[in-house]
């Protein structure tokens, strides 16, 4: 029997966009469906940022636990209990979990349907046994790991970002294919925790980071490790034994063969747009995604897309910033445009890589002439102290002195990005940090170091010196 439903709005993925709407549009009056075929919290809560990170801390902690003799600690032989390691990372998407399920979302008054969403008209969707009319709908179902055509892959059982936190053995030999963050930040996590890791990557690592940073990145990576291989053409894949075999095509021709038990593949994503018969709404996308304007509307006014499957910046927070504005245009008819002038994003590998707004490189491009600050995280004495000296941050100006855009590698980088968020969301010039009293000694008096470098020319040059000298002498 099925059932009709109308409503204000119905929103399709229960992920970090998604959600996010579902429980802005309910808690302001509107009556509203959230479809979700899989998971409630999408990505991020079973697949993505929160497992990853969990992985990542139960590595640095065996990182930490086999000692720095420079601190004089000595320690013992670390053991890393994998399986105890898996109801860690389980223990931490449980202890989240609540916060998305379908429980809470009745709670705010939101029908939470559990199936895969079909779009049947202009304005209709059915899934499961409904049909729902809605006035606005909203698609966030986010992206999947993208499967590049190598030769062989589909006949080899290979690991994407949806199966590698069900590992409840640490790999003997994990391979990845793909140097991005999550190919980066998994390498690290399982290294520290004992694997021997592998890592494969077609161009060079980190490409969407300012290469002067991501170098830090690439060199810790190597220490730690991992064997780190640039501009690798793979031929094709097989089986060996328990494990796989990457076949690699070198330049001269011959090709040299990679053994491994396991092959995690993080290549890339695809959005997830597979049987939701867009054209039946007249949506229009690419395999990028779907269109949108800067208000996230498709080519269907009624229609918006957010998060991954809108194919801009792929994050948590740019799914919720979507969020935001949607419940802005949808519920209050404002005109509210996305502004992606500040969007941060972070690599927790450590040293960790955060970005916000331009690099030097699009910076150059886009304003011509700019300024580029550096201050090294060894002239920090709280870096000194802690002996987290790798890092740099890197900060770039218009020629007014606009902050464009930031980069910081090194401990704890994702926090001390947030200061130039702000900075560069409230369009702020260099001497609003330089003049910011720091607490000392923190590493976030990097911030206000760098900052101060762009005064230190004019500050020390030959023309204030006689400005002083004269004002001691007639002042
Ligand atoms: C390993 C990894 C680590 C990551 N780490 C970070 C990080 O540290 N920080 C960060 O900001 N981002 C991180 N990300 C990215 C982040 O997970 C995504 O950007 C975010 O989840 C996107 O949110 P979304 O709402 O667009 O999609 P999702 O959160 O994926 O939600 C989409 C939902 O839609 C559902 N769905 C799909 N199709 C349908 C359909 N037809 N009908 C009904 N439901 C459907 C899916 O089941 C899913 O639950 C990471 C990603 C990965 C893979």
């Amino acid at each position: 029997m099925v059932e009709r439903i109308d409503t204000d709005m119905c929103v399709i993925g229960g992920g970090s966009g998604g959600l996010s709407v579902a429980a802005g549009a309910s808690q302001m009056g509107a009556a509203t469906v959230l479809i979700e075929v899989d998971k409630m919290g999408g990505d991020c809560l079973n697949y993505g940022c929160v497992p990853s990170k969990a992985l990542l801390a139960a590595g640095k902690l065996a990182h930490l636990a086999r000692g720095n003799p420079a601190f004089g600690v000595a320690t013992g032989a670390v053991r890393v209990d994998f399986r105890a390691v898996h109801g860690h990372v389980h223990g931490v998407i449980d202890a989240i979990a609540p916060n998305d399920s379908v429980e809470r979302f009745e709670g705010l008054g939101v029908r939470v349907i559990r199936a895969k969403a079909r779009f049947t008209g202009s304005q209709e969707v059915s899934a499961g046994d409904a049909i729902v009319r809605a006035r606005r709908i909203v698609i966030a179902t986010g992206s999947s790991p993208a499967v590049p055509p190598i030769p062989g892959l589909a006949e080899v059982a290979y690991l994407s970002n949806e199966t590698v936190f069900e590992l409840a053995e640490l790999p003997r030999h994990l391979i990845i294919i793909g140097g991005g963050p999550i190919g980066l930040e998994l390498a690290q996590a399982h290294r520290d925790l004992g694997a021997e890791v592998t890592v494969l990557e077609l161009f060079t690592v980190l490409a969407k980071d300012d290469p002067e940073l991501a170098e830090f990145v690439r060199r810790q990576i190597v220490d730690d490790g991992v064997a780190l291989r640039e501009g690798v053409k793979i031929a094709r894949v097989e089986r060996a034994g328990d494990g796989v075999a990457v076949i690699v095509q070198k330049p001269e021709g011959e090709e040299e063969r990679i053994e491994g038990s396991h092959l995690l593949v993080a290549a890339g994503r695809r959005p997830n747009l597979d049987g939701l018969d867009l054209a039946q709404a007249g949506v229009a996308y690419s395999p990028k995604g779907i269109a949108v304007d800067q208000r996230l509307r498709t080519s269907n006014k009624k229609i918006f897309a957010i998060g991954d499957v809108a194919g801009s910046y792929q994050f948590t927070h740019i799914a919720g910033y979507h969020a935001g504005i949607v419940i802005r245009n949808a519920l209050f008819r404002l005109p509210a445009k996305a502004d992606y002038r500040a969007v941060p994003w972070v690599t927790y590998t450590a040293p960790e890589l955060a970005q916000v707004g331009l690099a030097e490189a699009e910076a150059k491009k886009q304003h011509g002439a700019i300024k580029v600050l550096r201050w090294p995280f060894h002239e920090n004495d709280r870096a000194q102290a802690e002996r987290a000296t790798a890092g740099m941050i890197k900060v770039v100006t218009a020629a007014n002195g606009r902050i464009l855009g930031a980069g910081i590698v090194g401990a704890h980088a994702g926090e001390l990005i947030q200061v130039w968020c702000l900075a560069i969301s409230q369009g702020l010039k260099i001497g609003a940090m330089a003049g910011m009293i720091a607490p000392y000694p923190t590493l976030g008096e990097v911030s206000k170091r760098v900052a101060g470098s762009y005064f230190t020319p004019s500050l020390f040059s030959e023309r204030t010196k006689k400005l002083v000298r004269f004002l001691a002498r007639f002042g």
